[in-house]
């Protein structure tokens, strides 16, 4: 599905049409590009009083869209009316992508907007109405906004200054016990040596919005990487028997970017990197967030020759067949599997059936957190084909990858 389709639908309503119920749950909001409306407060009694009447060119309905509470009135067409759907879900994920200061500050608005509605009567007295800085602390979740905020624009100023970095993880293949490639982990070193753990900035940065911009850096990264390193091994005279692939990493936000494909295809282009040597890999739950836009996304990516891994398999809801429907070539089991392996049973036949399924499929498998031999021998029994972790090799800079791998 086209993503206009779902951010500027076009409605039309007649004459007498109410387009909004006062108290109803809100999912959209309109502009209105034809036509003329009332805006009614209905009271309790029965009555309903006209304050306000809108033409072309202004919206309505924008309130529950930013805070998905009630619709304070009743909007009604008083002529035939042309207008354009912005859904919730659309302008969620816009909000979502703003500056996290943009984010509070529409927030804070709309909160003190209610806060003197609701003061002048207009929401109905009520004599026990929280002070409005509770509102405000608890729409927007203070400290922890405050803390997001701090962090998503030190994460920037860190992207700005070119200060992010890329480890490798090999990955290899259980038969051969040879590097067939390797997963780009984003690391954010901080001033005192020590580095943020991404399990804590990559949730900050898809939050935020700046996740868009990392992955497109780490993608470009990733692939000059894994460019020099096929050189390295070259001059070496140790050319690997098929191209070394890289995966990287993606989030739900950067799918629903428009222009996701164009930008891959681009970096591949400028990189001089195969498409079958680059695999993108994303979790279920971006699967499942809007099913139709990934399958669209990863059809046209698998058409490209791009491969697709679905990272931490197991963890989310979603079944191995439904999976199917996905053009997917790769599952990656989650290491809370591989870790409870050899010490439970249950943990032991879900994992092996899963290698089973996923090999049925056509779907190759790659072992996650690998950390011991008993884990390693239990995985190639099962018929694992791939396998990453420590006890193989821990996530490095491209300098000490390189050495690394000339010693393999
Ligand atoms: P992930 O994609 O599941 O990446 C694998 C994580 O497991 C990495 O953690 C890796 O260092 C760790 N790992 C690998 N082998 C072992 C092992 O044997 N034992 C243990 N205990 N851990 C192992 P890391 O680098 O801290 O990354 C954490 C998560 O952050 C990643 O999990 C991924 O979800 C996210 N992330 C990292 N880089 C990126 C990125 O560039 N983009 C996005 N969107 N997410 C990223
Ligand atoms: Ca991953
Ligand atoms: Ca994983």
């Amino acid at each position: 599905m086209n993503e206009q389709t779902h951010i500027n639908s076009q409605k039309n309503f007649e004459t007498g049409d109410i387009i909004l119920k006062q108290g109803d749950k809100g999912d959209v909001a309109y502009i209105i590009e034809e036509g003329e409306i009332e805006v009614l407060l209905e009271g309790a009694d029965g009555t309903s009083q006209l304050v306000a009447k809108r033409g072309p060119g202004t919206i309505i309905g924008e309130m529950a869209i930013i805070d998905d509470q009630s619709r304070i009135a009743t909007v009604r067409a008083t002529q035939p009316c042309k207008m354009l759907e912005i859904s919730r879900k659309d302008f969620a994920r816009r909000l979502n992508s703003a500056d996290p200061v943009l984010q509070m500050i529409t927030k804070v608005i709309l909160t003190r907007y209610r806060d003197t509605l609701a003061r002048v009567g207009v929401l109905g007295e009520s004599p026990t109405y929280p002070p409005p800085e509770m509102m405000e602390r608890e729409a927007v979740g203070h400290e922890n906004a405050v803390h997001k905020i701090k962090t998503a624009n030190d994460f920037k100023q860190a992207m700005e200054q070119e200060q992010l970095q890329l480890h490798y993880q090999p990955i290899l293949s259980f038969k051969t016990k040879k590097v067939v490639g390797f997963e780009a982990l984003m690391r954010w070193p901080q001033e005192d040596g020590s580095m943020i753990s991404p399990a804590v900035f990559i949730p900050v940065a898809e939050e935020s919005g700046l996740i868009i911009d990392a992955s497109k850096w780490a993608l470009k990264e990733a692939c000059l990487t894994l460019k020099r390193l096929e050189r390295d091994l070259a001059a070496a005279g140790q050319q690997p028997e098929s191209p070394l692939f890289m995966s990287v990493n993606f989030s739900a936000l950067d799918f629903a970017e428009e222009n996701f494909t164009d930008t891959l295809y681009d970096t591949l282009s400028t990189t001089d990197i195969k498409p079958q040597q680059i695999r993108l890999e994303i979790t279920e739950s971006l699967l499942m967030q809007d099913p139709e836009q990934a399958k669209n996304t990863l059809n046209m990516c698998k058409q490209a020759g791009l491969k697709i891994s679905i990272d931490d398999f197991g963890t989310g809801y979603s079944s191995l067949s439904y999976l199917h429907s996905f053009p997917i070539d790769t599952i990656k089991i989650d290491r809370s599997f591989v870790c409870r392996m050899v010490d439970e049973a249950n943990s032991k036949a879900l994992v092996n059936s899963l290698i089973a399924l996923a090999t049925s499929l056509n779907m190759a498998t790659v072992a996650e957190g690998v950390e011991n031999e008993a884990e390693a021998e239990l995985l190639t029994n099962m018929g694992c084909d791939m396998v990453q972790g420590f006890f193989y090799c821990k996530p490095m800079d491209e300098t000490r990858l390189s050495e690394w791998l000339k010693q393999q």
